[in-house]
């Protein structure tokens, strides 16, 4: 799902959004389209729009807590851009780096993208009892990151067909 960036009232980046989601505060007067997929209209019965690609709301809203990225699986497979961290190649399983049978948790931190295969191989071990070291170190993505990596991942098939279709 492509995701639609949500800036505060203020233009400071708050987080991201479904399209269709972006779409139906743009419907309500909640937000206003600051920018559009150039390419990519959103057409329903009685809809018809540019795709949102960065909406800003109406009105100002405080968020004062939200100083981290909700782990998800999705997420650490944008984060790690869909390359497994064992061998490079197209990952698209989550591995737990220290397994959950060992006691480790559904976190950024103990997370990396996998492909099936190495998932597959390292099982119920540490990279170390596997003797397959990580390319490189998870990290906890901040919001901000969170936000560009979900821009600049495009999956305009996983959109809706009714939806979502190229502009004539
Ligand atoms: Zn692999």
């Amino acid at each position: 799902m492509r995701d639609t960036l949500v800036l505060n009232a203020s233009f400071e980046p708050l987080s991201t959004v479904t399209l269709n989601r972006a779409v139906v505060l743009v419907l309500q007067d909640k937000a206003v389209v600051e920018q559009a997929h150039p390419e990519l209209r959103m057409r329903g019965a009685a809809v018809d729009i540019p795709a949102p690609r960065v909406i800003r709301l109406c009105r100002y809203v405080r968020v004062p807590f939200r100083r981290q990225a909700p782990w998800s699986r999705r997420g650490v497979l944008v984060r790690d851009r869909h390359r497994c961290a064992y061998c490079g190649r197209r990952a698209t399983t989550v591995d737990h780096v220290v397994p959950r049978s060992r006691g480790g948790g559904d976190t950024w931190l103990n997370t990396v993208a996998s492909c099936a295969e190495d998932n597959h191989r390292k099982a119920d071990r540490t990279p170390e009892q596997a003797g397959m070291p990580l390319l490189r170190q998870p990290f906890e993505p901040t919001p901000a990151d969170a936000m560009l990596l979900a821009l600049g991942h495009d999956d305009v098939d996983a959109l809706p067909e009714w939806l979502a279709q190229p502009a004539a």
